[in-house]
């Protein structure tokens, strides 16, 4: 008889022992009985030895899922890093780590169509009772919580209704949950095959800087070895950070042919365009994984990696997780991209994660930025990271100019509704004349620009003259984004839309200003000004679920499109030779974000942003709008001086003794009912009170702020409560929110708990 340490999926953070007659590894999965239910578990650790007696008996595994290992002892070990760190129950990290095709889904989703949409708002509709009742404020709901809804329906009404009933009548489609994983045409098998099996180039001659750099880490060797410190690999735009790693894998795979390397970059760089580079060097030797592939080529992919067929994967941040036969070096491009932090769930950090991954393998890590971030760039200051340089660009131009354009406050920032609904020409957006002369003149030169604004939409919202207030979302404390030329209100929390026409009353589009402009209305402004420019605008919006950003940014490649206008996607690891003027527009936005990150964000978005300009045969320039020119973020931006910026937010941060001087963890909790959350919200201070009165010398390190009201109060119809929890002694800062979890995890009713290890918005 064997007994085994399981982990299971469920909110508890510990594992449980089951009986087996045969020995199964740790890193088998397993079906196991777990109350009335049937739960799928993974083996933590086996004995033979008999468990002190326990008041139950034992009961034993039903099916073992796996012949080897799904998960190796590094990967376990890992799992149980991460359970302890992020505060995450062990079973629950398993299946986080695991691809989504070994894990159960839920097959079917739901949407309501225009129509359904429409008859749902509808008082007169005979079917707004029923939609309202199982969709209630969601647009897609799955078929698991329909069906059950469906049934509560039938039996209080007492009257006939079926799915099928109502997708006849089109007011619902239904949609398989691998159709969404494969609207993307970039990631299909054929496709992938395509980009993996290219001719191959031949490396270039390294720069002196570049030669250093791959001399310092590769000189340490490649084999495991726990003396070696991460490399954080500072370099300038344009500095050739990727030819850097794709020296060091040659380097690796020459020492030993079965060598692996794991690249991670941020999912919106992972384009096509960018594996090539890869495969050109490396042909046959690349496995790319991205979260638009279908689940079975994700799979496949990563089944080459952990058979060791192929030696690089290259992928987002869940990347960090996949098996491999024997990896030997970890690669973090952009490194500081938000995009590598989860932020449900298991919040993890894929940078961090590989940091870990590579101490607890005792391999080497590399993290790549123009712009680190300030833990990393901290952790290098403090000695326990290795900093390299690289303070030129690989073509020895210089970066690109900086120009400040400073404008009158709050110009034409706001405009009556009513001129808008006449379809007048745009021409009164508070965007500086310099501007515009610099993109026509760019244009006569037949060269290219981009143009980022501050968000999607038409206008950041609309602003009631009468009530004083801006039109919010009916779920949740922020304002309505104004879309599709100020004709649809929507809300970027929730899937809230509605016709702007019925959220106002008719023919008060006198007592209404339109505040603001997003990329849509920017485009429009554009293309008056421009009237023969190409122009192509680049948000979530325009790029769509069927992923439309490689081909537009292969179109802007090829000189098909003069000017793209767009968000801060623009901003994040594209090269492009041609682009010779970046114009930033709304740059305070960022700058006044109510996050302690805001100064941090804004330097790297215009450095980044910056950085896409004269990477070919031309210099580049780059105009920013702004009325914060004195801001010393700014200045530093404006310098390019990664030393200014430091500088300035240490002391900023050394102030509040925010992250990187101290951990931070942050409590959210949240119910349906207001009253209900600040009845727990009694409970907890309560509980804080007394654990900080009890044990004062434990907790002497300790900054507990709140439970407050966070700057969004309310989001999808839940009101929410932060605790934010700091200190600079981890042991402290660990101790004290494990306890705290203890006590409130698993509450009753509908009220939740989301823990955010790291957080990377406070908002
Ligand atoms: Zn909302």
């Amino acid at each position: 008889m064997y007994y085994l340490d399981i982990a299971v999926p469920v909110a508890l953070d510990q594992t449980f022992t089951y009986t087996s007659q045969s020995h199964l590894a740790p890193g088998i999965r397993v079906k196991v009985p777990f109350g009335p239910k049937k739960h799928i578990g993974v083996v933590m650790a086996v004995t033979d030895v008999a468990p002190a007696k326990t008041s139950f008996a034992l009961k034993s595994v039903e099916e073992a899922l796996d012949e080897d290992p799904i998960y190796s002892e590094g990967l376990l070990t890992l799992a149980r890093w991460l359970s302890s760190y992020y505060l995450f129950p062990i079973g629950e990290v398993l299946r986080t780590m695991l691809p989504v095709s070994l894990v159960k889904k839920e097959k079917l989703q739901f949407w309501l169509t225009d129509k359904g949409m429409t008859a749902r708002d509808d008082e007169t509709s005979s079917y707004q009772p029923i939609l309202k009742f199982l969709w209630g404020r969601r647009k897609v709901v799955t078929e698991l919580t329909l069906k059950s809804k469906l049934k509560k329906w039938l039996a209080e009404t007492g009257e006939k209704m079926t799915l099928k009933k109502l997708e006849k009548v089109e007011l619902i489609l239904r949609e398989s949950l691998d159709q969404t994983h494969s609207r993307s045409p970039h990631w299909t098998p054929d496709a992938i095959a395509a980009a993996q099996t290219i001719p191959a180039s031949e490396p270039p001659v390294l720069t002196e800087g570049q030669a250093l750099v791959c001399q310092a880490i590769s000189s340490m060797g490649w084999g495991e070895n726990s003396e070696r410190k991460p490399f954080l690999l500072h370099g300038v735009t344009g500095a050739g950070k990727t030819e850097v790693y794709l020296k060091l894998i040659a380097d690796a795979i020459e020492t030993d042919p079965k060598n692996q390397v794991m690249v991670l970059v941020p999912e919106i760089a992972l384009t096509p365009q960018m594996t090539r580079v890869f495969s050109a060097r490396f042909p046959g030797k690349v496995a790319v994984v991205h979260s638009a592939m279908q689940p079975a080529e994700r799979w496949k992919e990563l089944s080459s990696i952990r058979q060791g067929e192929r030696s690089i994967l290259i992928g987002p941040r869940s990347a960090v997780f996949a098996a491999f036969e024997q990896l030997a070096l970890l690669v973090v491009d952009e490194e500081h991209d938000s995009s590598y932090k989860q932020s449900t769930g298991l919040t993890y950090n894929g940078r961090d994660v590989a940091v870990m991954r590579a101490h607890l393998e005792k391999r080497p890590v590399v993290l790549g930025s123009a712009t680190p971030s300030m833990e990393s760039y901290a952790n290098a200051k403090q000695g326990r990271y290795t900093l390299l340089e690289l303070l030129t660009r690989a073509n020895l131009k210089p970066l690109p100019e900086i120009t400040f354009i400073s404008t009158e406050v709050s110009k034409g920032f706001a405009r009556k509704l009513s001129g808008r609904k006449t379809g007048a020409p745009i021409i009164d957006l508070p965007v500086d004349d310099k501007i515009i002369e610099a993109l026509k003149a760019n244009l006569a030169e037949g060269r290219q620009a981009m143009v980022l604004v501050n968000r999607r939409g038409f206008a950041y919202y609309l602003f009631s003259l009468r009530e004083r207030k801006a039109v919010a979302c009916p779920n949740c404390s922020i304002s309505l984004t104004v879309h599709e030329k100020s004709t649809m209100l929507r809300c970027h929390y929730c899937d809230f839309q509605r016709p702007l026409d019925r959220m106002i009353p008719p023919d008060a589009a006198d007592a209404y200003v339109l505040v603001g402009y997003g990329s849509e209305q920017m485009e429009m402004f554009l293309k008056e000004g421009l009237p023969n420019a190409r122009i192509q605008r680049v948000d979530s919006d325009s790029v769509g679920p069927r992923d439309a950003l490689p081909e537009i940014l292969d179109n802007f490649r090829q000189g098909h499109i003069d000017i793209l206008v767009g968000t801060q996607m623009l901003a994040k690891g594209h090269d492009f030779a041609k682009v010779t003027l970046i114009c930033i527009l709304e740059i305070d936005q960022t700058l006044n974000l109510p996050d302690f990150r805001a100064g941090e964000r804004t330097f790297q978005l215009m450095v980044q942003a910056a950085g896409r300009a004269g990477r070919g045969e031309w210099a580049g320039r780059v105009l920013v709008q702004t009325q914060r020119d004195d801001h010393p973020v700014l200045k530093a931006a404006l310098n390019q001086s990664y030393a200014e910026f430091w500088e300035d937010q240490l002391q900023f941060r050394m102030a509040h003794a925010y992250p990187p001087l101290s951990r931070m963890i942050v409590f959210e909790f949240n119910a349906s009912k207001r009253e209900k959350l600040l009845k727990w919200m009694g409970e907890v201070e309560l509980w804080i009170g007394s654990k900080l009165r009890d044990q004062k010398a434990q907790f002497s390190q300790l900054t507990v702020l709140g439970p407050s009201v966070p700057p969004l109060e309310t989001i999808r119809g839940r009101s929410r409560r932060t605790l934010l929890l700091m200190s600079k002694d981890r042991a402290q800062l660990w101790g004290f929110a494990r306890d705290l979890l203890r006590e409130f995890q698993n509450p009753k009713g509908d009220l939740r708990l989301r823990v955010d290890v790291d957080p990377q918005s406070l908002l």
